[in-house]
């Protein structure tokens, strides 16, 4: 397949770099040690940036002459959890590992940096954005709210994750929706503490919460049509403090996931409607606090990307046609802004899955993922 063949002529080093990367994680906006070992091989490729939102890095690199803007974006942060993978080059930091593969993104990016700083066979400017926080921690947001968007003129945007489950010579594009929403609710159960054995004199929350947690699990299939994806889970249950006492307040939290704004909607009421029924009838006071954090993720530009994708790995081994999942993604922010595709790169068949102690970012994905990038660059400038 015709894989970049300068990019593989230096593969090994962009592989160091991101075991490196792999063996010194960071978590969340804290990705202070990440950035500056980026900085140091941007600088080391002749490659200008700048700081953007919290511990995230927008590179630039100009092409020949005047042209539209694409950004490409890779996420660098790491997850809160313990490496059990016994590679030589795993995790340094206990209970912390890169366990979504970011250090592979990151290293992709700079693979297609110093690509492009070689070269600049292009017109207009490409945009690399190095960003923190993917991971639940407003990551995208805060590039965006740090003026990503006002203070460059960005046409369109790319991102990539690696995928376990497909090869690594297999890229996912899906033509529309690729991944869903995430919400996360809190419904606040508040009653009438007092003595156990005197439940007649106390508002008891138990009963309300028990109702609660039924009814709102009962949504998706009763409320939401069976052509559409919806999940709602209960995840957290707290409240009481004795085994003697009935108490005043039990706090239920929740996660919902859908592919459709109109059945975010639809759920978000449909709790309301649960909290508040169920609240009257056992007397007690229900208080739903819905957030939510990532829109779903709409490809509106996937055909380029398929183009470039089928450029290198060939038109066989691109697959447009597999379902949306409902892990969520927040480079669906950039995508509120501006056309774009996310797209996946295959982990390898027998990969671990995301997220998983024992998984390990597949170094193949580096110059599958940076060929089709520069490809990108070549179709869209
Ligand atoms: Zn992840
Ligand atoms: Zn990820």
């Amino acid at each position: 397949m015709p894989l970049n063949a300068e990019i593989a002529s230096w593969i090994a080093d962009m592989k160091a770099v991101r075991h490196r990367l792999h063996t010194n994680p960071e978590v969340g906006t804290g990705t202070v040690g990440t950035v500056a070992f980026v900085k140091e091989q941007l600088r080391s490729y002749g490659v200008g940036f700048e700081d953007i939102g919290e511990n995230s890095l927008l590179a630039r690199i100009e092409g020949r002459g005047p042209g539209k803007t694409v950004a490409l974006r890779g996420d660098m942060d790491a997850l809160e959890t313990q490496e059990e993978t016994g590679l030589p080059y795993q995790s340094a930091v206990k209970g912390r590992a890169h366990a979504c593969g970011h250090d592979g993104h990151t290293a992709t990016l700079l693979a297609v940096a110093r690509h492009l700083a070689g070269h600049r066979d292009f017109d207009g400017a490409v945009l690399l954005l190095f960003q923190s926080g993917e991971e639940g921690y407003d990551g995208a947001l805060k590039v965006i709210e740090d003026g990503l968007f006002e203070k460059h003129d960005i046409d369109f945007i790319f991102g990539l994750h690696n995928w376990p489950g497909y090869a690594t010579d297999q890229v996912v594009v899906h033509f529309g929706a690729a991944m869903a929403s995430e919400d996360r609710f809190e419904i606040l159960v508040r009653g009438k503490s007092g003595h156990a054995s005197m439940p007649h004199g106390c508002v008891e929350p138990f009963a309300a919460v028990a109702d609660i947690v039924k009814s709102a699990q009962s949504i998706v299939g009763r409320k939401v049509s069976a052509h559409d994806k919806a999940v709602v889970s209960i995840t957290q249950v707290h409240g009481g403090s004795a085994d003697n006492i009935i108490p005043d307040e039990v706090v239920i939290h929740g996660n919902v996931r859908t592919c459709d704004g109109a059945v975010q909607d639809l759920i978000e009421e449909s709790l309301g409607r649960v909290a508040e029924g169920v609240a009257r009838m056992y007397g007690v006071e229900a208080t739903l606090t819905y957030r939510r954090k990532h829109p779903v993720l709409v490809n509106t530009m996937p055909e380029p990307a398929r183009a470039a994708a089928a450029a290198v790995v060939g038109e066989d081994n691109v697959l447009t046609g597999e379902l949306p999942v409902m892990g969520s993604e927040d480079f669906a922010f950039y995508l509120r802004h501006v056309p774009g595709c996310f797209l996946w790169v295959g982990n390898g068949k027998d990969s671990a899955l995301l997220h998983n102690s024992k998984y390990d970012f597949n170094d193949e994905v580096i110059l599958v993922g940076a060929s089709v990038f520069v490809e990108l660059v070549r179709q869209v400038l």
